[in-house]
């Protein structure tokens, strides 16, 4: 066994269906006396519902999060909570709700309950983002990861199947990057391969019956281990091309994470055997298939399988390759400008990574047999 560092991070959650009625009291247990919500403009109904759970402690609901967390957008929410003199933030909805909430925790260490309602999973992690000038900065202080974490299945029933599947796909992203990034460690491990069991067995069910709570309830676990793996270990090629696709050329970020998730694996399987076998386990599939059966189960769930069906210019591919090569960053296989950009021409046209055959940069053919 190799030796490895383990850190756990303080957050209490609390899981189930109903459980949300249980925010006030989580407040209350902080010692909040002063509330504000926050959500994303459109899912006013859900926060409307949460501020009347919280009562008379709440002293407003500010509903204007967006993606990639624009600076304009905070500096307008942190003056709503100093003239309300506010003490401590609900986040109700996806990783904008909860990236704004974060974003004010930043500058003032206000306290969070996030109530999630989509599989982003940024609620278990102390990684923060702001845009400005049209540049994502990122960050990670232990400050903006919040304290209480209400995962309730009953508010995920209203995401739309298509956003069901984009978000899971982009929380499964989390656990099989986990298992072979820096720090990786057996715990980890563990919570990384059930949360892509959990993550790929639940979504088949929810799209037969998308209120069903029992399939989303796993879903929403799967998300939670996802989370958690995403803000205790590192990640590698596949976060870096979605923070590039997202960030340089406006791809949505879920839908991007679900495209290039099994070309990023396809990529690195040859020099990661003990993750793919973790993977394939989780999966129910053969080694040799991993990254081909991410790529079926999101067709069979019809999300987007290539970047040009969700927007991606092809006469952008090289300048995209050139930005995701150019700091160095961790990755098990070494990359080069060619081979993302072979990664990238795959991911455009949506080809089906080949079982059984490693991605081989620069030659017009396949190799056949894996080295496992
Ligand atoms: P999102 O929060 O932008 O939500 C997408 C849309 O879904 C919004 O319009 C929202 O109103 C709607 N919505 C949310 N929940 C709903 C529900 N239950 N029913 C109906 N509609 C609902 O998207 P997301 O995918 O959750 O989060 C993406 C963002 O999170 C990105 O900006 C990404 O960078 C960030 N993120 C951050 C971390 C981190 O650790 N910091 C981790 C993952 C994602």
């Amino acid at each position: 066994m190799e030796n490895f560092i383990y850190e756990t991070q303080a957050a209490r959650v609390i899981f189930g269906t109903g459980m949300v009625a249980q925010v006030r009291e989580e407040l209350f247990a902080l010692g909040a006396k002063k509330t504000l919500v926050l959500s994303t403009p459109g899912h006013e109904k859900i926060a409307n519902d949460m501020a009347e759970l919280i009562g008379d402690i709440c002293v407003g609901i500010h509903a204007k999060a967006i993606q990639h967390v624009p600076i304009e957008v905070v500096e307008e929410a942190l003056k709503v909570v100093r003239e309300r003199k506010v003490d401590s933030l609900v986040s109700v909805g996806g990783g904008s709700s909860i990236g704004l909430a974060k974003a004010i925790a930043l500058y003032t260490s206000l306290p969070i309950v996030a109530i999630p309602t989509t599989y982003a999973g940024s609620e278990m992690t102390p990684v923060w983002g702001i845009t400005e000038n049209g540049l994502k900065k990122t960050g990670t202080d232990l400050e903006v990861k919040p304290k209480t974490v209400i995962y309730d299945p009953t508010l995920t029933v209203t995401l739309p199947k298509s956003l069901t599947v984009m978000s899971a796909m982009n929380s499964m992203a989390h656990c099989i990057e986990g298992l072979y990034a820096p720090k990786v460690n057996p715990i980890i491990s563990l919570f990384a391969e059930e949360g892509i069991k959990a993550i790929s067995s639940s979504l088949p069910d929810i799209m037969k019956a998308p209120s069903d709570l029992n399939s989303r309830s796993k879903a929403l676990y799967g998300c939670w281990l996802s989370g958690t793996v995403l803000g205790s270990v590192g990640m590698a090629l596949h976060h870096k091309l979605c923070h590039v696709l997202g960030g340089s050329f406006g791809l949505q970020h879920a839908e991007t994470h679900t495209v290039i998730l099994p070309y990023a694996v396809w990529y690195n399987a040859s020099s990661i055997p003990e993750a793919i076998k973790i993977m394939a386990r989780a999966l129910g599939t053969d080694e040799k298939d991993v990254a081909g059966i991410l790529f079926d189960l999101s067709k069979s769930l019809n999300a987007p399988t290539s970047l040009a069906e969700i927007g991606m210019k092809e006469q952008d591919l090289d300048r995209a390759a050139e930005l995701a090569s150019k700091n160095p960053y961790y990755n098990p296989r070494p990359i080069t400008k060619q081979s993302i950009k072979q990664l990238l021409e795959s991911a455009f046209k949506g080809e089906r990574p080949p079982k059984g055959m490693e991605f081989q940069v620069g030659a017009d053919h396949w190799m056949l047999d894996m080295p496992f």
